[in-house]
């Protein structure tokens, strides 16, 4: 079955004036949709390529499907962490507790999100990870979204602090960008996965 582009969980305009309309409708309806599509080519070509017997392009369809596939699922979560500031919510309890333990207070854990979103070089993501492997939660960032660093994590919030996510509506301000963001995170779905991943 071929990936498809999700539908969005609310209205283009719904968390306005945060995160505008049009950067929205580029955002999903073209930029994911060009990964969805990338995903898509890459497995094909992967596919063709074991019916030949021949993996002459292997490096490429490889990295063609990891560029992509990283894109598409980040950019699913993006949406699905976002919802109308009067729907924003509260990390739950059990996160809560956990945010306290592994950054002392939510103050200091929105701090370093803060700071590790506006430091990103390039193209890159922040995300909220729970690392199964250290039981704890870490903020990590990933420069090239291709390049995730340690596996295994699962991640629980992201933000898109490629241009293309906010240059519309903030242009170079990315500090802006960020800081208006807090506004719209879906604590309910971050809430969610967390309770999945601890589970
Ligand atoms: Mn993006």
């Amino acid at each position: 079955m071929p990936h498809s582009l999700p539908e969005l969980p609310y209205a283009y305009n719904a968390l306005e004036p945060h995160y505008d309309e049009q950067t929205l409708h580029l955002h999903h309806d073209l930029h994911h949709k060009s990964y969805v599509d990338g995903l898509n080519k890459a497995e094909a070509g992967l596919a063709a390529a074991r019916e030949k017997e021949d993996f002459s392009l292997i490096k490429h369809w490889s990295r063609e499907a990891a560029f992509h596939g990283s894109g598409h699922i980040l950019h699913s979560l993006f949406w699905e962490n976002m919802a109308p500031a009067s729907a924003s919510g509260q990390p739950g309890t059990e996160l809560s507790k956990q945010i306290n333990r592994d950054f002392s207070s939510f103050a200091s854990f929105k701090s370093q999100f803060t700071a590790a979103a506006a430091a990103v070089e390039g193209s890159g993501w922040t995300l909220l990870c729970w690392n199964p492997s250290f039981a704890k939660l870490e903020i990590l960032q990933a420069e090239k979204h291709q390049n995730l660093t340690q596996w295994g994590v699962i991640p629980l919030l992201v933000i898109d602090v490629w241009e293309h996510a906010y240059y519309l509506k903030y242009q170079n301000k990315r500090a802006a960008f960020i800081a208006a963001w807090w506004n719209i995170v879906n604590w309910e779905t971050v809430n969610q996965r967390f309770l999945k991943a601890i589970a």
